[in-house]
């Protein structure tokens, strides 16, 4: 049986209409689910009595389980189990300027990226859009707070499930639902070129990250198997495609791995491979897991290839370490918690 929050209004108007009633029903629905955040069909008390039997009938409405939570100052991260028992995480990030929620978009990930764990165990399965809206009303529920911003880049690949992340994005950015402005909602790719090229003609005004992490093909290759399919030149012209279509800047993410990809001949190379493209660069101190080898870049290192991209006028930022000590890269709690019990 679907689960209601996985609903888009649109389609819980066909639902309606499908019935001879007016679409002002799903509004209602929307508002109870969203705004009064009722547990139970049975509250929904001005949508009516047969209506309330119906979708009893036609839906569920279970919240995710939530199985354990580590909680820092300015983070917090959860892990969750699903219905058939996989577990996925999300990690809620207080900045100043808001809070901010990490979720997940499938049950691991098959791009194989050798850095990232959730990429150790292949994919199991998407995640369906209800999965990922109801990662953001458990947290809001249990840290009693508001999420300002989403972002896909917890465990997978977004555009491996195109399809319910679009939904998922619609149903958190209609007013009558949770409510996040397409601005503060960031999708994160390890570059599907051909699902870049269609993100681009979408309507809604998300914001694209790119998971770069190298200068060049060899390099990029060696740390992404996605590469080998969709080369840098590949990926730079849909991201070109991208911008001309929406005209808005990307934002490059570039994870610093100690000897890898890390040196100022590094950065001269990615200055010379962005000159001239509106985007931005985030470059992102490796998090360190137990299972693989790659160590993080010294904090000179780092700097040093600040200033370089600096220097030659590229917009940088250098990502705030969040959450070391509650295992914060994707992937690492649930790893950590399977070791543990
Ligand atoms: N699959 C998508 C989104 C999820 S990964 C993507 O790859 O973009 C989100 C980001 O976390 C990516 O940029 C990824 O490269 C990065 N990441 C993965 N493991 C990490 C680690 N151990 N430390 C820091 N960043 C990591
Ligand atoms: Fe998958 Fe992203 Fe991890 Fe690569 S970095 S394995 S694409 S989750």
């Amino acid at each position: 049986m679907k689960n209601i929050y996985g609903v888009t209004q649109a389609e819980l108007e066909q639902y309606f209409l499908n019935q001879n009633q007016g679409k002002f029903k799903a509004t209602q629905v929307f508002e109870w689910l969203y705004k009064k955040r009722v547990k139970d069909f049975a509250s929904m008390s001005n949508v009516g009595k047969e209506n309330i039997e119906k979708l009893t009938r036609d839906f569920s409405m279970t919240p995710l389980k939530l199985l354990t939570k580590k909680v820092d100052t300015d983070v917090s991260k959860y892990l969750f189990e699903l219905e058939d028992n996989n577990r996925i995480e999300a990690v809620l990030m207080n900045h100043d300027y808001g809070n901010s929620l990490c979720i997940s978009t499938q049950v691991g990930c098959n791009m194989g990226c050798r850095f990232c764990e959730s990429g150790r165990l292949k994919k199991v399965r998407n995640l369906d859009a209800s999965e990922m809206v109801r990662q953001i009303l458990a947290v809001e529920e249990d840290a009693k707070i508001r999420i300002s911003h989403v972002v896909l880049m917890g465990i997978g690949e977004p555009f491996d499930n195109y399809e319910e992340v679009i939904s998922l994005i619609d149903i958190i950015n209609t007013p009558k639902g949770i409510d996040i402005g397409s601005r503060h909602i960031t999708v994160s790719t390890s570059g599907i070129v051909p699902k870049i090229r269609e993100f681009a003609l979408y309507e809604k005004q998300v914001n694209l990250a790119i998971s770069l992490h190298a200068p060049n093909n060899e390099i990029r290759s060696s740390l992404m198997a996605i590469n080998k399919a969709y080369p840098i030149e590949e990926l730079m012209d849909a991201i070109r495609y991208y911008y001309q279509k929406t005209n808005r800047r990307v934002t490059f993410e570039y994870i610093l791995l100690k000897g890898v990809n890390d040196s100022r001949e590094h950065a001269k190379e990615l200055s010379q491979l962005l000159k001239g493209m509106n985007c931005y660069v985030n470059l992102i101190p490796y998090n360190e897991t137990s299972h693989i080898e790659y160590k993080k870049s010294d904090p000179t290192t780092i700097l040093n290839f600040y200033d370089e991209l600096k220097k030659n006028n590229i917009s940088v930022t250098i990502r705030r370490e969040f959450g070391s000590k509650v295992s914060a890269a994707c992937g690492q709690l649930r790893a950590n918690y399977e070791e543990e019990s």
